[in-house]
């Protein structure tokens, strides 16, 4: 009973093909993060802003931003030794739609790979503004993090944002967030992204909440979602993590409004390789094993 748009020929062969959306191809393909997005323009409270976005990232370490340019020459040498990267993606470390280089980047690379999947992360504050210059960029699948679509709990989760040089605060900033991501995800889906979304589960929070995000996504099309656990950081410090039962009850509760990802790593933003195998992270000597 999902309302999920019909899939085009080509849609459904990008999908095929990201590990993220299709758990089958997780063991086929792999997807490069390219960290070139440093600034944000939202302040999640469970997120320490001198580390990857957690919306999308495993925290802990900082990654390397890079320019553009950088990032082209590192994709250029990564496809060539693991052409079974499929997806370039943009996911941080902070939001690639308040970061220019984002684009610049996409275009130096679709340029250069025409066939590539070009993927990227967002909060979505930017979204609705954005849309074109994304699709100038070429990008093909794209995820929005969606913690509420209620202002009152959205503000215990995010209640600053920076939208047109003004800062917004309490409930009018969730407001406002909330809004442009669905406007965004609207939007973005009607021009032919394949849409999926993370969804921050943090206890006695959303937690009750995520199958009226669900309700909403379906409304929307959205293709998938991916359930995380909060990973406990600054005001959330102290925050209990949810445990796998409870992940599990709120993957099964939103089922049947939006298909679930259940095979997410939380990867790092310069990530690279298969779901499970970040090359990024291992030896030169490892590396060279796994080249395919
Ligand atoms: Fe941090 Fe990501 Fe939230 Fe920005 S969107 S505040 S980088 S978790
Ligand atoms: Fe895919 Fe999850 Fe890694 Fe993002 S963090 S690339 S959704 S596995």
């Amino acid at each position: 009973n999902q309302s999920c748009p019909d899939y085009s020929n080509e849609q459904l062969r990008m999908i095929s093909e990201h590990p993220c959306y299709d758990p089958k191809a997780q063991h086929k393909f792999g997807r490069m993060h390219l960290a070139v997005a440093p600034k944000c323009n939202i302040q999640c409270k469970y997120c320490i802003r001198d580390n990857d976005c957690v919306n999308e990232c495993r925290p802990g370490v900082t990654s390397k931003v890079l320019t553009p340019q950088e990032a082209l020459e590192k994709t250029r040498q990564v496809l060539e030794e693991h052409p079974f990267i499929k997806v370039i993606a943009i996911a941080g470390p902070g939001d690639p739609l308040a970061n220019d280089e984002t684009f610049e980047t996409f275009k130096l690379i679709k340029e250069e790979f025409p066939n590539v999947i070009i993927c990227m992360s967002t909060n979505g504050l930017a979204l609705p503004d954005r849309i074109d210059d994304m699709l100038d960029a070429g990008v093909q699948t794209l995820t929005v993090t969606v913690n509420a679509v209620d202002p009152e709990i959205q503000r215990q989760i995010c209640d600053r944002v920076v939208y047109n040089g003004k800062l917004y605060k309490g409930k009018e900033a969730a407001e406002l967030l909330i809004n442009n991501q669905l406007e965004g995800i609207k939007r973005a889906i009607e021009a032919g992204i394949v849409i999926k979304i993370n969804t921050v589960l943090v206890p006695d929070v959303n937690d009750d909440h995520v199958v009226d995000i669900a309700k909403k996504m379906n409304e929307l099309g959205v293709f998938i979602m991916n359930i995380m656990p909060l990973i406990p950081q600054a005001e959330y410090a102290e925050w209990r993590v949810p445990t796998e039962e409870e992940r599990k009850a709120a993957q099964a509760s939103c089922e049947p409004f939006v298909s679930q990802m259940r095979h997410c790593r939380q990867c790092r933003s310069d990530a690279y390789g298969l779901l499970g195998e970040d090359l990024s992270q291992m030896s030169e000597e490892r590396r060279n094993m796994v080249k395919m």
